[in-house]
């Protein structure tokens, strides 16, 4: 379950130099736009912009979950009395979102990697944020991060597959308080290090 984190989690400061911004974390209040695909913020914001002006703030909201603290690239729209709103329908409803202004950061039209950092101590969730990377690079690859669709075959098609399916797997086995030298949960009896794991990281090292 992700939350939204208080400005003066103990884990934000981390994760803010990752950003580099010179903006403070501050609050902005979620007013969805009804009837809209959720998270297309971008998109979203330009459309609100024209028939309402305003303008385009583009940063990263923050979420902590019980694994990671983490940012996504996210843009909200600054109203014309200058009043920072989140106009973006999201799959679970919040009233307000953390979120870190960059104005630094462009927007090409590319999805943009999520920042994220283990709060956990244990190595098995840095393993689940290089498998979350390596998903991201197959997605992104070349052509691929200006497309909708995802197209793959292949070997990538293969490994984003094995990547995608590993990610709840170790997600349940880091909540779960196991390790990377904890049984595999495949039962085979051997370390998830030497067994799945091993399999895991050589995929996500591979792209
Ligand atoms: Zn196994």
């Amino acid at each position: 379950m992700i939350s939204v984190p208080t400005t003066n989690d103990e884990h934000i400061t981390c994760l803010l130099s990752q950003i580099s911004s010179i903006e403070e974390p501050c609050y902005v209040i979620c007013e969805p736009i009804q009837d809209v695909p959720i998270n297309e913020c971008f998109p979203l914001v330009e459309e609100k912009i024209k028939t309402d002006g305003g303008r385009r703030i583009l940063g990263w909201q923050i979420w902590k979950g019980k694994l990671l603290i983490e940012a996504e690239f996210h843009a909200v729209w600054e109203s014309p009395d200058g009043k920072y709103i989140d106009i973006t329908p999201k799959a679970l409803a919040f009233s307000k979102i953390l979120f870190v202004p960059d104005p630094t950061a462009i927007y090409e039209g590319k999805q943009v990697n999520n920042i994220r950092i283990n709060i956990t101590g244990n190595s098995l969730v840095d393993e689940f944020i290089s498998i979350h990377d390596a998903t991201f690079r197959i997605e992104n690859k070349g052509d691929r991060a200006l497309q909708y669709e995802l197209c793959l075959k292949g070997k990538e098609a293969q490994a984003h597959t094995i990547l995608t399916n590993a990610k709840p797997i170790i997600e349940m086995m880091a909540l779960e308080n196991l390790t990377k030298n904890s049984p595999c949960p495949c039962g085979s009896n051997k370390k998830y290090k030497i067994c799945h794991g091993k399999i895991f990281m050589k995929v996500a090292k591979n792209f």
